[in-house]
This record gives C-alpha cells, sequence and structure tokens, in this order.
C-alpha cells in the first residue's frame, strides 16, 4: 500500500491522517497514511527512514517546512517563491517539495467564507514558514495593501523583500512593520472606521500555547474577517478576541483540510470535494 505521512514536531495531534483517510475514501484511492514524530534536530534524517522504507511522500508541518524546501531536488513555482515546502513527493528522479498553504488559505476565506480578496487591506500577523506559504497566493489573489508584521521585524523584512517584484508586477501594496509598530496604527478611532483592516490573518504561532492574540485592539474595520490558521481549543482565545472587536472569527480548520487536498491532488492526480471533509471535521473538533 502507498504510505504518506505528516511529518514534525510537535505532530501527535495533527489531524491530517483523518483528512487524507476521508479523501482516500471518497476518491477509491488505496494508502495510508501516519504521523512521524521527527527530533528537532534530525528531521532529514526522519524524511531518508520514511522514503527508504517505502514512503511515496509527506506532508510537513512546524517546525520543518524551511528544511524541507531545502531537501528537494526540484520546487513547484509557488515552494520556490515561499522558500518553504510543507508537501514533499518521493520521485524516481528526485524529491519534489511543493507549498500548498497558500492555495488552502486562499480558498477557505474566499469559497468557504465567502469573502472576496480582491481589494482588501490585508494584515498578516508572523513570518515563520507558514507566513511564506501564504504570502505570494495572497498577493496573486490581487489584495490592495497587505502589512506584514512580526516579533522579529528581520523576518518580516526579508518576505516583503523576496515578494516585492511579484507585488510591484501585481499592483499590490507591499510593507513590513514589527508587532510593536501596531501599537501607533490604533490611535484615532474614527480614521479605523474608514480605513481599518477588512482582513486579519493570523499566521504566527501565538495560539500554539491558547495565548491571547499579540495584536492591540481597533485595527479592524468592523465586519472584518480575522482568522487564525490554529485550529481546535486553542485557537478559541483568538476567536473571542476578534468577535470583540466586532470582526467575523474564523479558525484554521478550513486551511487545513483545503491544503490537504492540494498535498492529496500532488501525490495522486485527483481533487477530492473538500466540503464534505471539512463539515465531518467541523463537527468533531468544533470552532468556526
Ligand atoms: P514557525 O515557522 O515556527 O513561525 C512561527 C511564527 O510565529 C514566527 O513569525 C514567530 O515570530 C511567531 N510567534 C511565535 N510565538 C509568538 C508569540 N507569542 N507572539 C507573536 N509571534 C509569535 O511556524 P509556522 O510553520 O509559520 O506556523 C505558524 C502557525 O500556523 C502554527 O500555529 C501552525 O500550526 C499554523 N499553521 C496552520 C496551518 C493550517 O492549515 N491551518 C498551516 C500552516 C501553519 P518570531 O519570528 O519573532 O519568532
Amino acid at each position: 500500500m502507498d504510505r504518506y505521512a505528516v511529518i514534525g514536531n510537535p505532530v501527535e495531534h495533527s489531524r491530517s491522517p483523518t483528512i487524507h483517510h476521508l479523501f482516500a475514501e471518497q476518491t477509491g484511492q488505496i494508502l495510508e497514511y501516519g504521523r512521524v514524530l521527527a527530533p528537532l534536530d534530525g528531521f532529514t534524517r526522519t524524511v531518508q527512514a520514511f522514503a527508504a522504507g517505502g514512503g511515496k511522500g509527506c506532508n510537513v508541518t512546524i517546525p520543518f517546512k524551511q528544511e524541507a524546501w531545502s531537501l528537494a531536488a526540484s520546487r513547484s513555482p509557488r515552494a520556490e517563491l515561499a522558500g518553504a515546502a510543507n508537501t514533499l513527493r518521493f520521485d524516481a528522479a528526485g524529491w519534489w517539495a511543493d507549498n500548498t498553504d497558500g492555495i488552502g488559505l486562499v480558498r477557505d476565506i474566499t469559497r468557504n467564507a465567502g469573502v472576496p480578496l480582491k481589494g482588501v487591506r490585508l494584515l498578516m500577523v508572523g513570518a515563520g514558514g507558514a507566513a511564506a506559504g501564504v504570502l505570494g497566493p495572497l498577493i496573486d489573489a490581487g489584495v490592495g495593501e497587505l502589512l506584514l508584521v512580526n516579533r522579529t521585524r528581520e523576518k518580516a523584512d526579508a518576505l516583503v523583500a523576496s515578494h516585492a517584484a511579484l507585488a510591484r508586477q501585481r499592483g499590490v501594496t507591499l510593507t513590513s512593520a514589527s508587532l510593536a509598530d501596531l501599537n501607533g496604527l490604533t490611535e484615532g478611532a474614527d480614521e479605523r472606521r474608514t480605513h481599518g483592516f477588512d482582513v486579519l490573518v493570523n499566521a504566527s504561532a501565538s495560539s500554539l500555547n491558547a495565548g491571547a492574540p499579540p495584536i492591540p485592539a481597533g485595527l479592524l474595520r468592523p465586519g472584518a474577517l480575522a482568522l487564525d490558521m490554529m485550529y481546535g481549543p486553542a485557537a478559541q482565545p483568538f476567536l473571542a478576541w476578534a468577535e470583540a472587536q466586532g470582526a467575523v472569527a474564523r479558525d484554521g480548520l478550513g486551511m487545513l483540510v483545503e491544503q490537504a487536498a492540494e498535498s492529496f491532488r500532488d501525490w495522486r492526480g485527483v481533487s477530492p470535494d473538500t466540503q464534505p471533509v471539512l463539515a465531518r471535521l467541523r463537527a468533531e473538533v468544533g470552532g468556526r
């Protein structure tokens, strides 16, 4: 049986095996999908052992997406731009890497949440592997303005620099700042009502320990979409915070299912229907 897995650290709570088994059942594909915990200093040897044991491909999660990118012999254009990969396929000619996080996020926002991205003012927090994967696809989706903020400013600056040419080409205003700089933007409530952000994407790992988001209040326009890539109980403080801001709150479960569907297509050449799978997970995991 063809074998796949999600490799990360931590990985035990990943829902990817459930999602891929549901996709396989729906599309009549015969495969096995598991979880593999890689030591923090042992990602490469863990993937090599999985491939040597008959693995056909894997998903890669926190904190190994940049390392996965480096391991590949060739990459999709979106992975190339991101500098991070969440999908590896062990082709005989050499390992191939993709990054499906961005298309997953864009599909969840535009199709599942029904929020158009064309022309919006978008604030994204975080500059790690997840942010790197979604920045290009958000620019491609036609946002008007994108402000990328991170706790460590230099990482946000570097991501913006590597995407500057694409942003210019698409006519998107792309800028970076540190999280600390955001406080200056909350002054002037009237201005905020007319100029506040339409969409907030929390691509930082701030919810990993179920903490409150590191984002000052008052940056979003009423009715804005506020999405945290985290899902499950750890996303609850973010969802509560977003609703207290007058925003429509959304967690990362839809993105998770959508990015998985694109990885499945990379490996099996078929696109599963994400809707019944998302509905089933939503019933199990809760959230919104
Ligand atoms: P990563 O590469 O380790 O990057 C972590 C990022 O979070 C960095 O920008 C880091 O800032 C920031 N950060 C961490 N703790 C913070 C805090 N307390 N306050 C402010 N910023 C903080 O991780 P990643 O791969 O990008 O993943 C980020 C999150 O997205 C994770 O929670 C992951 O589970 C989630 N995710 C979900 C999906 C999905 O499908 N739903 C897909 C991908 C990722 P510094 O640079 O300053 O350290």
